[in-house]
């Protein structure tokens, strides 16, 4: 558990395989970019800065724009990472995966603080050839924290506590997190089954996501299914409203969260701008991306549904604890 109480996300508690294991993270890396939430706690940002993880002096060599391949956490969260974590609770920690094996640890763990995430695209790998993955570019650096041993990030983490503002997410959110947090009642990670609700409310129209392979699914369905539900849903916005009846959790989820949104998060309302540029309608007319919708009549029997299936997965993620 981490200290606000949620299960640590990041690490996938059941990984198949190691392919496997990265198709889940790109997919949970969607997830976490549409909702604006923290890869360690899965709570949202709301206003506070979005933190990434670098090594020795790699922060001033990334440029006017930073882009990083992890979606970025809360300053507590990513100190209370950053305690745990090999690279700085044991100094002779090696760098473990294939392609960098044996290469000396780096002396510094330096974390970022930015003011916001200005934008998420796929990209080539750059460790494996073929493999797009998801790259989260971050603006307006705010703060750093330079940590060179495990003192140092423990007394930043106590710091960051004290001063910790407290996250209360509103009721769409908290559907969001409960399934994303718990798994699907096969016993599967959720993050494919909330990747394509994501794909549904715009994540369909993040540049270049079909260049990460394991987006493939929801690239390569029959008719390209999830893009032109998405181009539906900017286009003809009371569609939506029906959607939050949805027998599929997630896909309920989704679009009551996207619904009941003040505001849509600045990478999801990017996306689905760039979408509308791309999208016409059988008269040529382009949508015009709405963050409301008109109400309709629901469907009790749905809605019925909907809460069975949210009632069993909080009572698997309570057999969970
Ligand atoms: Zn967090």
């Amino acid at each position: 558990m981490d200290p606000r109480g949620y299960p640590i996300i990041a690490v996938i508690p059941q990984g198949p395989g190691e392919e496997d294991y990265g198709a889940l993270s790109e997919q949970r890396k969607l997830v976490l970019a549409t909702y604006d939430l923290c890869a360690v706690c899965a709570l949202p940002f709301r206003d506070e800065l979005r933190w990434q993880v670098t090594f020795d002096d790699q922060l001033q060599q990334m440029g006017e724009k930073p882009t990083f391949n992890e979606a970025p956490v809360h300053e507590v969260c990513a100190l209370y990472a950053a305690q745990v974590c090999p690279f700085v609770s044991s100094p002779h920690a090696r760098l473990g995966d294939s392609q960098r094996k044996g290469q000396r640890r780096a002396e510094t763990l330096t974390l970022a603080g930015f003011t916001r995430t200005a934008t998420v695209f796929g990209q080539d790998s750059e460790l494996q050839v073929g493999k797009g993955i998801l790259m989260f570019e971050m603006a307006e650096l705010r703060g750093t924290h330079r940590l060179t041993g495990a003192d140092d990030a423990r007394d930043a983490y106590e710091a960051a506590l004290r001063d910790e503002a407290r996250i209360d997410p509103d009721d769409a959110e908290r559907r969001v997190i409960d399934i994303l947090c718990t798994p699907t009642p096969e016993g599967e990670d959720s993050g494919p089954v909330m990747a394509g609700a994501a794909w549904f409310i715009g994540a369909a129209f993040c540049p270049q996501i079909r260049q990460v392979q394991a987006m493939k699914r929801f690239a390569e369905a029959k008719d390209d299914l999830y893009f032109q539900i998405a181009a539906n849903f900017l286009d003809k916005p009371d569609m939506m409203a029906e959607w939050e009846d949805a027998s599929d959790a997630s896909t309920a989820a989704a679009v009551s969260w996207f619904h009941t949104r003040e505001s849509v998060p600045a990478v999801l309302r990017q996306w689905r701008a760039d979408g509308a540029r791309r999208v016409r309608d059988v008269r040529g007319r382009r949508p015009r991306p709405a963050s409301a919708t008109a109400v309709v009549p629901r469907d009790e029997a749905a809605i019925r549904r909907r809460r069975d299936a949210e009632a069993a997965l909080r009572k698997a993620r309570r057999r969970k604890r």
